[in-house]
């Protein structure tokens, strides 16, 4: 991987959102609150598809490398007495963050909205992050889509497709939001979405699907209605026969908790699998209900996705707000499912200073250890850092590793255990039926 040959500079931008860098000052990177000075190979070329925010209410910090210390810059330096913000980016899809973007948050400034706000810098004419690639896999790469062939090929199943509900759901969600998933389903390849859920049993602070205090909004909407296992299944099944490395996945951004609708999946399940054995049915859940897990095994679900913000039940019950369920059914879940030898990922919300911590890493190896999950997608955190590490009261002083030093730990720890980004392949797809 490319990585630059001197430390890239600070990137600030004016109240129209006009980014410039500044010389005089490195990129820092911050974690837990605290200012480091990435080294040249923590940084990649900014990844295609990615976004870059100017943070509304934040101060840049950059690091002198005269003096070795982080420099708050309190107005713009370009244009003496004008205010100045500090600039992140929002990264691709398959690439983790190493740091986030290193500012000083000023008083009455709003709470960030539901993104990963990844430290960037600027050398030799363009832009560089402090991130790395977590999955060789290209299903979600900006360079796979072509707006126009989404747009022709979307219109041509929905027309077809008039009577289900799903399908048309979809179609909101791949035009409008442009959710990568539902652009593959109507490009007939990959991984498509089964979202069934309007209700959930958890309350999330940071769920991207709803957002009741209106502290940030959502951004997606979450379905309205619950499909019919018909519905599914006619969705599902060509999509199993037909494309290029098949996955279903319940549990999308646009729903709430699929288990609720246990019946529904299970029905489902059964449906495909009764037209087809090809490709993999995922479900991407907060694992909350392990009966339900159950039976959806034994209907035939291939692999499970348990989403987790930490492994530390304080954590995990300040983030989750669990209604009716405990972070202990949440393991139980994972055991049935490995019982029944299926596929367990870890949808592992990555945010520097918290999952490197080194009460989380020791948490995180015993967790291992007993629930013996197969993957740990590492996915970044979508939320505003420090709203979050006020939300779980996570201590200021609590010691990191470093991601990457964490990674390498995991990694010499449990050899057998894969790491990525994305649901893998856990039914070795038969030749399209
Ligand atoms: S489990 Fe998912 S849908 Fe439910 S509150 Fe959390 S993020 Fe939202």
């Amino acid at each position: 991987m490319l990585h630059p040959t001197s430390p890239p500079v600070l990137l600030t931008a004016d109240s129209q959102g006009k980014i410039t860098e500044f010389p005089e000052l490195e990129a820092v990177g911050m974690s837990n609150g605290h200012y480091h000075l990435p080294q040249p190979d923590d940084f990649i070329p900014l990844p295609e598809g990615s976004e870059l925010f100017s943070l509304p209410g934040r101060l840049p910090v950059g690091w002198d490398p005269r003096e070795n210390e982080p420099v708050l810059l309190d107005e713009n330096p370009n244009r003496k007495g004008q205010p100045v913000r500090a600039v992140a980016a929002f990264m691709a899809p398959a690439y983790t963050s190493v740091f986030n973007c290193g500012y000083q948050t000023q008083p009455a400034a709003p709470t960030l909205p539901l993104f990963a706000y990844t430290a960037v810098g600027w050398h030799d004419g363009s832009f560089w992050v402090t991130a790395f690639r977590s999955d060789p896999d290209k299903r979600q790469d900006h360079s796979q889509y072509d707006q126009k062939t989404v747009v022709r090929k979307t219109g041509k199943k929905l027309k077809a497709n008039r009577n289900n509900r799903l399908i048309q759901h979809l179609g909101k969600c791949c035009l409008t939001y442009g959710c990568p998933a539902a652009r593959n389903y109507f490009l007939d390849r990959w991984e498509a979405p089964l979202p069934t859920s309007p209700e959930c049993n958890a309350r999330c602070i940071g769920c991207i699907s709803l957002q009741p205090t209106g502290v940030c909004s959502a951004t997606q909407d979450r379905i309205t209605f619950v499909p019919t296992a018909r519905e599914i299944s006619d969705l599902a099944v060509p999509h199993l026969m037909q494309a290029e490395n098949p996955i279903v996945s319940f549990g999308q951004g646009c729903e709430g908790e699929p288990l609720l609708q246990a019946d529904v999946l299970q029905a489902a399940i059964v449906q495909i699998r009764s037209k087809t054995s090809r490709g993999t049915i995922n479900l991407n859940s907060n694992s909350s209900l392990p009966d339900s897990i159950a039976k959806l095994a034994e209907a035939g679900l291939d692999s499970l996705r348990v989403s987790l913000n930490s492994v530390q039940e304080i954590y995990y019950t300040r983030y989750y707000r669990p209604k009716g369920y405990t972070f202990a059914d949440v393991k139980q879940s994972i055991r049935i499912m490995k019982e029944n030898n299926r596929f367990v990922s870890l949808n592992y919300f990555v945010l520097p200073g918290v999952t490197d911590s080194v009460e989380e890493f020791e948490t995180l190896c015993r967790f291992i250890t007993s629930c013996k999950p197969d993957l740990i997608q590492l996915r970044n955190l979508n939320m505003d850092p420090e709203w979050y590490l006020n939300i779980l009261k996570f201590p200021k002083d609590s010691v990191s590793m470093g991601i990457h030093r964490w990674l390498q730990s995991l990694k010499e720890s449990f050899p057998d255990l894969q790491f990525g980004y994305f649901n893998p392949q856990t039914v070795q797809p038969l030749s399209s039926e």
